[in-house]
């Protein structure tokens, strides 16, 4: 199935009666032809959803300045996320939407077969490594999931929330630079 077919039949998903009958779209996400790395978020947000586009809100430049910062170009990065519908009022995915998304997920992860996948936030962290592990210890290390190579770290909204001086947007600057070292940048 080709990227497009992909999308098209996730748009008509409603697994999550829920989110289904809140949103405005469904965010499928951003893969561009050859792309050598994922960003795998979290979930829409108000403004990805009315978009249409992952990261487009606060979180999302921030993440274009710190992907231009450590040299990586942002439309040539394949940007996903856990959840393609956004939780009503912004709350977090509760697990069995989370299991309810995952085969598209990992469809598209097929497709996209990216040589590194970078998991932002503790949601998509889990999502690759499990339930239970923690962010602090499981950043700056490649992890081997499935035969995908994943990179661990803060979502950029966490770091917009512990500001510019805050752990979460020094790790995350941190980490997307190591990111970009691996892919050879
Ligand atoms: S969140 Fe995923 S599984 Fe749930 S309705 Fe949206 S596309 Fe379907």
């Amino acid at each position: 199935m080709s990227w497009t077919a992909l999308g098209s039949a996730m748009t008509g998903c409603t697994a999550c009666p829920e989110l289904a009958a809140a949103r405005t779209t469904v965010v499928v996400g951003e893969a561009p032809r050859g792309a050598r790395l994922a960003l795998v978020g979290e979930a829409p947000g108000a403004q990805e959803d009315l978009a249409g586009r992952p990261f487009v809100g606060k979180a999302g430049q921030l993440l274009d300045v710190l992907l231009a910062e450590a040299g990586l170009d942002r439309d040539a990065v394949a940007v996903v996320n856990v959840l393609k519908c956004r939780p009503p009022g912004n709350r977090a995915p509760k697990r069995p939407e989370i299991e309810r998304c995952r085969p598209w997920l990992d469809r598209q992860l097929d497709l996209i077969a990216p040589e590194l996948v970078v998991a932002l936030g503790l949601t998509s962290v889990g999502w690759f490594l499990g339930r239970g592990v923690r962010l602090g210890a499981s950043r700056g290390v490649v992890h081997e999931v499935g035969g995908r190579r994943v990179l661990a770290t803060y979502h950029p909204s966490a770091a917009i929330r512990f500001g510019p001086r805050g752990a979460p947007m020094a790790a995350l600057r941190e980490d997307l630079a190591h990111a970009a070292r691996l892919l050879g940048g």
